[in-house]
């Protein structure tokens, strides 16, 4: 699903730089907000199971930190590269600041397939992530969390290793922890619930009854999962998801007219976010090509997997019915399909916004380990609404009044932000 020739950082920086343009900022801020300010790349040796070493390649990247200390997950995945990661750690940056949270941007990775690797070899591999950059992350300084691929387990591995090298117990240290292991209620579901409170605005504005309306989904991992349940209890139908299958090694749309049921996809799928297609096909779905999710007269299309899915290959094949694309997934459309979705009528989500719901969570999961008091989940969730909420109406209201484009009025909010944050302390 995803092409060779695709550079999520370029794409990244393309919108970046368009949105500098729009607001005239000066030279030296876009120099610093176009690039990170730190990396760290480094090799990780994993001892395996069969007794050899393995040496993997991974990496810490801090965008900004003007607004607070950086953050953003840790994505596990084969086709990992440094130019993903700054991408993804300057999406960070913008996420942390559309929805006002005190916090800059970082991202970090591996390269590797955990699904080829044992318990214990992942957990190795967690361990040796964290020994290679425990100096230079920390509650104040930069807090990983979960992305693709990656999870609480593996969050806690980490947590260990960071406590076990400063000796103390550091809660802070990392979000998308075990509930019971200082993990926030709601974290989980955050990501998918997020997207889904921005798509319930949107549809709001525009006189839609959402239980009139229907979508079709791109993934079946955490963010994708929880979008459909809520969407589904909200009263939409969900008619397409696509998937990957990892048998076959390929992803395909499982399609059904009368309505995929959501509550039935944690039965058929792996804790990575795979379909089995077999499954699938006894839930009566229809097994269909890997594009075809794209394909469907829906009102709604949720790209909820990875980058560069929506890009010049497959945009025209984007129904005429299609009024929201809610990017839940971090640059799932490129930027030469950008162009024409920016001009097809359609209302897009973009990501930095519609899939913030985890990291505002995140800062939820933060402020009560710092306090060691934990919320229940009906307020988690609560307060993840309003933050979503007018995040969402204040991008709305500055793409109508400035007659923008949603995801460059969500760039001029995040911009700004970061930009006086970093004038006001003297950097610019
Ligand atoms: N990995 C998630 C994202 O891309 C969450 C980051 C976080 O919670 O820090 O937004």
């Amino acid at each position: 699903m995803t092409s060779s020739t695709y550079n999520p950082y370029e794409n990244a920086q393309a919108q970046f730089d368009r949105v500098a343009e729009i607001i005239g900022l000066d030279y030296a801020t876009r120099q610093l907000l176009r690039q990170p300010m730190k990396e760290y790349h480094f090799t990780i040796p994993v001892r395996m199971d069969d007794g050899s070493t393995r040496i993997f390649n991974g990496y810490r990247v801090k965008h900004n930190d003007a607004r607070g200390p950086a953050k953003g997950g840790i994505r596990f995945h084969p086709e990992e590269t440094a130019d993903t990661v700054r991408a993804l750690s300057m999406w960070m940056t913008w996420k942390c600041a559309v929805v006002d949270i005190p916090l800059g941007g970082g991202k970090g990775g591996v390269i590797c397939d955990p699904r080829q690797l044992s318990e214990g070899e992942q957990e190795r591999l967690c361990r040796g992530w964290v020994r290679q950059i425990a100096w230079d992350v920390g509650p104040v300084i930069d807090v990983p969390a979960p992305d693709v691929m990656t999870n609480a387990k593996h969050m806690l591995w980490m947590l260990d290793e960071f406590e076990t090298i400063h000796g103390g117990r550091y809660p802070g240290f990392i979000t998308g922890k075990p509930v019971e292991m200082g993990g926030s209620l709601g974290r989980t579901e955050a990501t998918g619930y997020g997207v889904v409170y921005t798509i319930r605005e949107a549809l709001e504005g525009m006189g839609i009854d959402i239980q009139n309306t229907s979508a079709s989904i791109q993934g079946c991992g955490n963010v994708a999962q929880y979008a459909a349940q809520l969407y589904q209890e909200l009263g939409g139908h969900i008619v397409s998801i696509a998937c990957w299958d990892h048998a076959d090694q390929m992803a395909y749309s499982y399609a059904n007219e009368e309505g995929l049921d959501a509550r039935e996809l944690p039965n058929i799928t792996d804790r990575y976010g795979c379909i089995d297609k077999s499954k699938a096909l006894d839930m009566g779905c229809k097994v269909q090509s890997c594009d075809a999710w794209i394909e469907q007269d829906v009102d709604i299309l949720i790209p909820a997997a990875m980058e560069n899915q929506i890009n010049l290959a497959n945009v025209d094949k984007i129904s005429k019915k299609v009024k929201i694309i809610a990017e839940g997934a971090n640059g799932p459309v490129n930027t030469q399909a950008d162009k024409i979705i920016r001009n097809s009528g359609i209302f897009v989500i973009p990501d930095f916004l519609a899939n913030a719901g985890g990291v505002t969570c995140s800062y939820f999961e933060q402020v009560q380990s710092n306090a060691n008091y934990y919320w229940e989940k009906d307020e988690v969730l609560q307060k993840l609404d309003q933050k979503m909420t007018s995040a969402f109406r204040a991008v709305r209201d500055l793409a109508a009044r400035g007659n923008l484009y949603t995801r460059d009025a969500a760039y001029v909010i995040s911009i700004n932000r970061v930009a006086h944050a970093a004038k006001m302390r003297g950097w610019v």
